[in-house]
């Protein structure tokens, strides 16, 4: 079987060398070698996620954080941005819990502004946290979560800030700390370049005394127990022993490539592929100003047949992804997260150029 060469927004290409780290023997996680591994990978992501705190790592995918974030922080009521399909997501997965839940609706393809959030507190608060996707993944928008973070501490201090930044942790800077944010979840498969199967996320002090006043955190997911288990390098129940090793490795990789440099590739990478969009005749669909840094969704202004394309590309080791959902046809998405270089970005855009000319 041949495996492409993957341009989708998750999961993303895996480097040899850190797939091969889950080979390693099983240990017990009772042992002391878990324990010096887990020590060694949380100051590792303390320095990734530029945090004091703590990083929870949980056997689980991002949703499984989304839904963690909620049932620690919200007592009662908590307002949800949407400008997306994971915006969306967080407000089910609110509802789900039972929370008393404010959806800010934003048409897909803008961003999410600090005067929009700002003006839901004011209208409805207040709230007891608020959720707010940093990279929208099915429209390609980064909202301003440093902006927006600012404008909720000033307007409302109590209200925690909870960001989902699935598709853009490991590309783009998020400091944290610096920003204020409570809680900053991620998950394994995509900017970070792992497999699928952890779910990561820097939790505040904040949220573990909110923690505290809240029931029906549920066991799994509740922050207090992963605390107590973290204060002894391990966790709570069976952790994902062999990711947990390719983790570990994958964050030796990052620092050694700097992470400035990780995040100036891929700014370039989006740079190069906007450019290319536009000079072939086709739009982008993010507001202007807000385009992803991880992830470019184009919109299909050539109307071209993206599933042709795709097809085009697999024949010739690499895919892309179509629109998510209802821009499936409209849009098509071309990821550079994780360890994409800009070489492999040349390849895979010149044989789309070689596609279209075909088309005529
Ligand atoms: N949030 C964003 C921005 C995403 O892109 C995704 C997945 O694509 C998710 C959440 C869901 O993450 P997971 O599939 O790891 O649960």
């Amino acid at each position: 079987m041949m495996f492409p060469k993957l341009f989708i927004p998750g999961p993303t290409n895996v480097r040899p060398e850190v797939l091969a780290e889950q080979t390693l023997p099983m240990i017990g996680h009772r042992t002391e070698v878990f324990e010096t591994l887990f020590a060694r990978v949380q100051t590792k992501l303390r320095r990734l996620f530029y945090t004091q705190s703590r990083v929870y790592v949980v056997a689980a995918s991002g949703t499984g954080l989304q839904e963690a974030a909620i049932r620690n922080g919200v007592r009662r009521r908590v307002l949800c941005t949407v400008n997306g399909a994971f915006g969306q997501r967080w407000y089910e997965v609110a509802v789900g819990c039972g929370k008393e839940v404010v959806k800010v609706d934003i048409p897909w393809g803008q961003a999410v502004k600090p005067t929009d959030v700002v003006q839901a507190i004011e209208r409805e608060g207040p709230f007891d946290a608020v959720t707010i996707v940093h990279n929208e993944t099915s429209t390609g928008v980064m909202n301003p979560v440093e902006d927006i973070a600012q404008a909720v501490r000033d307007a409302a201090p109590d209200t925690l800030i909870f960001v989902d930044a699935v598709s853009s942790l490991g590309g783009v800077k998020i400091p944290v700390d610096e920003w204020g944010l409570d809680v900053c979840l991620t998950s394994s498969q995509k900017a970070l370049a792992l497999p699928p199967g952890l779910a990561l996320a820097a939790v505040s002090d904040r949220v573990l005394e909110r923690a505290e006043e809240v029931s029906g955190r549920g066991w799994y997911f509740d922050f207090l127990v992963l605390e107590k288990y973290l204060q002894r390098n391990t966790t709570p129940a069976t952790p994902a022993i062999s990711l947990m090793w390719a983790l570990d490795r994958q964050l030796d990789i990052m620092f050694a490539e700097g992470l400035d440099n990780r995040f100036a590739r891929h700014a370039q990478l989006a740079e190069m592929t906007r450019h290319w969009a536009e000079t072939r005749g086709f739009a982008l669909f993010p507001e202007e100003g807000y385009a992803s840094q991880t992830v470019t969704c184009v919109r299909n202004t050539r109307g071209i047949d993206v599933g042709a394309l795709n097809q085009y590309l697999r024949s010739r080791g690499m895919i892309i992804s179509n629109g998510y959902g209802k821009l499936k046809g409209q849009t098509f998405r071309i990821a550079h997260m994780g360890e994409t270089t800009m070489a492999d970005m040349h390849t895979l855009l010149a044989t789309i150029d070689e596609w279209l000319e075909q088309q005529g």
